[in-house]
């Protein structure tokens, strides 16, 4: 354990890089020499608009767009800071999207996806299900898709955080817009921006602190926003307004400037970011494996490289562990409510060093526990 420290695979919120924790805290009570916490200082000023606009350009060079800044009118995507997390994404984006007149097509692949469908049926509007993995419990990603006649948009989870499973490529829509809750696996891996038209992504797994969801939107989308709407549910106006129509999360939005910045330091690239994801899910998957013991729930050609799942011979014995795992330095491995058994959220902040310390402990475990 370094500085106290647990090695700590929470879902979410989850663990940020140790640099980014210790760059906080030493700029906390004096940011950038303005004698201020960022937190004491105006969104307004020039300091903060540092901020943001270091996190758009981190995310430019990261995803490879381009996008809206101040004063430079033409570009593909806008980047957008939304409060509420991605969980006001789900109603938000048929507000924007759908009337009563036309249907979206929701694939459903876990928890997260029918919570984003119940906020389509909630305004009264359609929504068709082309294809849903729950007949196994969400333990696969449905292949093969037949979407409907000419939806306004198809909308996917790219990475399903309570079941532990990830499009590893995504769908063909012929030009239908594509819509992607990315929550759990945003910049863990190289994205086709073109493939998208909105993404979204709440930041407490990969990028930052709970409550901001980040959102990247494509021009030509945003043109299709319902005009209609009250000021702050509007997409159109946080992209005319740099995301700052009202005082934004600034302190969320310093936090993701500075995971971005770590992500670009230590890794460059995400196509490094995921060599280094996929080292880290190997190690565990390939152990997991490798027993009888341990048995992972996710079928092996959807398995996520975010979001490791598996289960024990008992519950009984699934206590035993993580009670004892939190003794030995390893936390957060409950699974969610929902599916139950073990997950490790192995995000881009997770390392190596964690994997490897908890294989070993599980390895100790089965061998003591193993009648
Ligand atoms: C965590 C998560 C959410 C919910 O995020 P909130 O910020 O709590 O609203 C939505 N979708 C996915 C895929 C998630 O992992």
């Amino acid at each position: 354990m370094e500085n106290n420290r647990i090695f700590n695979f929470n879902a979410g919120p989850a663990a940020l890089p140790l640099p980014v924790l210790k760059e906080i805290q030493s700029c906390f009570l004096n940011f950038n020499n303005t004698g201020m916490s960022i937190i004491e200082t105006s969104h307004r000023s020039k300091s903060f608009d540092i901020v943001i606009n270091s996190a758009k350009k981190s995310l430019e060079k990261l995803l490879k767009i381009n996008s809206f800044q101040k004063n430079k009118t033409k570009s593909k995507f806008h980047i957008l800071f939304i409060q509420g997390g991605a969980s006001f994404q789900f109603p938000m984006i048929p507000m924007n999207f759908l009337s009563k007149d036309n249907k979206a097509d929701y694939i459903n692949t876990g928890v997260w996806s029918s919570k984003a469908i119940a906020q389509v049926n909630i305004q009264g509007k359609k929504c068709n299900i082309p294809a849903s993995s729950e007949n196994k419990k969400f333990s696969y990603i449905p292949e093969n898709i037949k979407f409907s006649d000419d939806p306004a948009y198809i909308h996917l989870t790219s990475n399903n955080t309570i079941y532990g499973t990830q499009f590893k490529s995504f769908p063909d829509t012929k030009g239908i817009p594509l819509i992607a809750d990315m929550s759990s696996d945003i910049l863990s891996r190289p994205l086709d921006m073109e493939k998208f038209d909105l993404i979204y992504a709440g930041a407490q797994k990969n990028l930052g602190l709970a409550g901001v969801c980040l959102v990247i939107i494509k021009d030509t989308m945003l043109q299709k926003c319902n005009d209609k709407l009250p000021t702050m549910l509007k997409y159109s106006t946080y992209a005319e307004k740099n995301s700052m129509f009202n005082t934004p999360p600034c302190f969320g939005i310093y936090t993701i400037s500075l995971v971005l910045k770590w992500i670009e330091k230590e890794m460059g690239t995400l196509e490094k970011m995921e060599q280094y994801n996929i080292k880290k899910a190997e190690l565990l998957y390939d152990f997991i494996d490798s027993t009888n013991f341990y048995k992972g729930t996710a079928e092996k050609q959807s398995r996520s490289l975010m979001n490791i799942t598996f289960n024990l011979p008992s519950t009984e014995l699934e206590k035993k562990f993580l009670a004892k795992a939190l003794k030995n330095g390893l936390g957060g491995l409950k699974g969610h409510r929902d599916a139950g058994g073990l997950r490790v959220s192995t995000y881009n902040a997770s390392t190596i060093k964690g994997i490897k310390a908890l294989i070993k402990f599980m390895d100790r475990f089965q061998k003591d526990n193993n009648q």
